[in-house]
């Protein structure tokens, strides 16, 4: 399509004001004539065909990934509901995204607040079309240390969870007749890693579930799986000193992290009708971190 058609199909140029709210990187020209032009830009460029109006959940949306990916689809015109545990981190996201359509608080290990929180969202937005099943935790230990409590801590959030929230929003999808289910892997589910073994086997079984369940929900629905290499959230971050940031740069090929606004591009374009033909896959992004093992390091 030309540029001009596709500007034709825009709705109304946003003030510089309302813009703003979607396009961040227009700030630094508020008010003028470059910002609407930024704003309009921004506009086509941010454009994913099918996403306007869907109606979309974020688990774990009040951090890291998952807030960037309830701005991405906020930005593109969807309804976004996000679930979190973490009280604090869900008062903050609602005042940092004024356009949620609702702010969840449940933990996804716990079946009965997954389905009273799934339930909620759904009256909230009248379905939901779009799950991104993202909620996760991993502790840094020893293998010889990991203790039975924290093996189940992990494998209760990370899998069991998972599991909860894909069930909940398959069967309202399958019953519906459409819906798109994206889970959130990990590079750490396809090869090992040291002192994350408890981490690394959940999303082995993220990338397996996903599989199996792209296989019996189709063709209705399409389950794929994202899986990033590291993404520097503002917590990953604190964790590191610059030498540590540094040092972990230099065994990517692209020599940095992804910012976690990059891998909610990759669940918009995923969740969107450019992608109605993928399911049942794993889309790594690692900036080339485990294209050719030791070669690539
Ligand atoms: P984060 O800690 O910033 O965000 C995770 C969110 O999930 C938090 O808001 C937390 O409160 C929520 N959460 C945790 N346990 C929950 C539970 N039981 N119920 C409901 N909500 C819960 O972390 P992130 O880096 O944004 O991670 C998001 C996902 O991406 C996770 O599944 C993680 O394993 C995966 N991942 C992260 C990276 C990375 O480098 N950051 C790399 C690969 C995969």
């Amino acid at each position: 399509m030309k540029r001009g058609a596709e500007e034709a199909q825009l709705p109304p140029l946003p003030t510089a004001a309302s813009g703003l709210a979607a396009c961040r990187c227009a700030g630094a020209f508020f008010g003028t004539a470059e910002a609407d032009a930024l704003i309009r830009t921004c506009c086509i460029l941010n454009r994913m065909r099918g996403l306007k109006g869907k109606r979309v959940l974020i688990t774990g949306g009040a951090s890291g990934i998952g807030a960037a990916t309830a701005g991405r689809f906020l930005e593109e015109g969807s309804a976004v509901c996000v679930l979190d545990r973490d009280v604090k981190a869900r008062e903050q996201i609602q005042k940092q995204l004024t356009g949620l359509a609702g702010t969840l608080v449940a933990d996804v290990s716990d079946l009965k607040q997954v389905q009273s929180a799934f339930a909620e969202a759904v009256r909230l937005m009248g379905g939901v079309d779009v799950l991104i099943n993202n909620a996760g935790i991993s502790i840094r230990h020893n293998f010889l240390d990991i203790t039975a409590a924290e093996w189940d801590k992990v494998i209760a959030v990370n899998l069991t969870g998972v599991f909860y929230v894909a069930q909940a929003a398959a069967r309202h999808m399958w019953e519906r007749g459409s819906g798109v289910i994206l889970q959130t892997a990990s590079t750490n589910g396809v090869m090992g890693y040291p002192y994350y073994a408890d981490y690394n086997a959940t999303k082995a079984g993220v990338i397996e579930l996903t599989r199996s369940m792209a296989l019996e929900l189709a063709p209705k629905v399409r389950v794929c799986a994202v899986a990033p290499g590291y993404v520097l959230t503002p917590m990953q971050r604190a964790e590191y000193s610059d030498a540590m940031l540094d040092e972990v740069n230099g065994k990517i090929p692209l020599r940095r992290h992804a910012g976690p606004e990059e891998i909610a591009a990759l669940f918009a374009f995923l969740a969107s009708d450019d992608a109605a033909y993928l399911t049942g896959h794993v889309y790594t992004a690692d900036g080339g971190e485990t294209a050719g093992g030791l070669a690539s390091r």
